[in-house]
């Protein structure tokens, strides 16, 4: 198939499209299974071939030149790109509403590659201080080496995030919902605090993913998730990915090229495979989360549900005006557990897997004191909102009735 054929296809698939309400847009469920594919693919398999070639081979020299001097979209080598790699990303960008997506080789990469690519020194940034602990230690420890500043404000006060914006101010950084604690940001308000300065605005909508969460619509710059998790499903890959507009994207993809922060064409294949059941999934990871938390909110040994889903949670109303649902991730505290005992409950699940990660189709648990901060000292734990009591765990797409019985067994032990 000429490639140009081919490119216009693909292309007709990357223009803005949300998953939402209007008639003559497609569901995010058709989107999951189509966006970004070629129609008739080579040797006509349904499947996208997995192309496992480091390097795309030019028939004469002018075929070279040609591809440099107009700017052909074929291969040249893998750490530019592979031709998995591109049908994953116009599938993410189709599901996010976004012009362009670029694919990383985790969540972590993208962050940093995203951030590399937009900051100099001198330049600051100002980040909600509730956030997933890699990305905190990555500003704290590593951007600062390079000369850029890290503010943190408290979690969605809006003011005070405004208030820190000065003449060298490039970047608003939040989650939404944040992890663990599942802090609702209103993003129209984050938008318009980056808008009314001229500042871009990035959010890690990882834990809400594009079923639950779409920040382009709501005027956010660059949206990114750990694709580990929702977006790939079934704990068996890593990934990352930045979306946004695409002329905004032109420096983050050239850093990518020479990061090699990429994935393997077999990662992309399982990605892809992966997405085809996203909408399924997130569908059941939302029915399991708000039960689980309900079932949670009611139990006598638990003191608090941190969970968006429940009117109760302080960002309820903001989340339910912007989320279709509230995804898989449920955070409570035992009531009147010191560290052990919590882990206790933790070990006496049967179901729930003890890991760390979230958004594959098994259900993991976990003490955040244990898993990600344990060798922090008690102060720092405080200022991160880490109780010795709390245990976080992701529903993963097994039956809501069969998770409860299982925690219901744990918490009684
Ligand atoms: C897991 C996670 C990351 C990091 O992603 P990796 O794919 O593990 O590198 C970043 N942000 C959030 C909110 C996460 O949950």
């Amino acid at each position: 198939m000429p490639v140009t054929q081919q490119e216009r296809r693909l292309s007709s698939h990357a223009k803005p499209q949300t998953p939402s309400s209007s008639t003559d847009q497609r569901g995010v469920s058709t989107i999951s299974v189509h966006a970004g594919e070629a129609r008739q693919k080579p040797v006509d398999s349904i499947t996208d071939p997995v192309v496992m070639a480091s390097t795309f081979t030019f028939e004469n020299t002018q075929s070279i030149i040609d591809f440099i001097e107009q700017d052909q979209k074929r291969g040249e080598y893998g750490r530019y790109g592979t031709p998995g790699e591109q049908v994953v990303e116009k599938k993410l960008a189709a599901l996010e509403g976004a012009e362009e997506g670029i694919l990383f080789s985790s969540g972590m990469a993208a962050f940093v590659g995203l951030l590399n690519a937009k900051l100099n020194s001198g330049d600051e940034i100002i980040f909600f201080d509730e956030c997933y602990h890699r990305s905190r230690e990555y500003c704290r420890k590593h951007l600062s080496r390079f000369g850029v500043v890290t503010r943190e404000v408290k979690t969605g006060d809006y003011d005070a995030m405004e208030a820190a914006i000065n003449s060298n101010t490039r970047m608003l950084v939040s989650e939404s919902p944040t992890n663990p604690h599942l802090s609702v940001i209103d993003l129209q308000k984050f938008a318009d605090v980056g808008k009314r300065n001229n500042v871009d605005t990035v959010i890690d909508a990882t834990l809400a993913t594009p079923f639950n969460l779409q920040p382009i619509q709501a005027g956010v710059d660059y949206v990114m998730h750990s694709a580990t998790k929702y977006l790939g499903g079934h704990n068996d890959l890593l990934a990352g990915v930045v979306l946004g507009k695409k002329e905004k994207l032109a420096d983050v993809r050239n850093l990518r090229g020479i990061m090699g922060a990429i994935n393997s064409p077999h990662n992309c294949y399982l990605l892809e495979r992966g997405l085809k059941t996203f909408s399924l999934r997130m569908q059941q990871h939302n029915r399991n989360g708000q039960a689980v938390a309900e079932f949670l909110d009611g139990h006598p040994r638990v003191e608090k549900v941190y969970y968006p889903g429940l009117p109760s949670h302080p960002g309820h109303e903001t989340a339910a005006a912007q989320m279709r649902g509230f995804g898989g991730l449920v955070t409570f505290e035992v009531k009147d557990a010191d560290w052990r005992a919590t882990a206790d409950i933790v070990d006496a699940a049967n179901i729930f897997r003890i890991a760390p990660s979230l958004g594959g189709v098994e259900s993991l648990i976990e003490q955040p004191l244990v898993m990600s901060y344990f060798t922090c000292t008690p102060e720092e734990r405080k200022s991160f909102g880490i109780s010795d009591n709390m245990i976080r765990i992701a529903c993963g797409i097994e039956d809501s009735q069969d998770l409860i019985a299982d925690l219901d067994q744990a918490l009684g032990q």
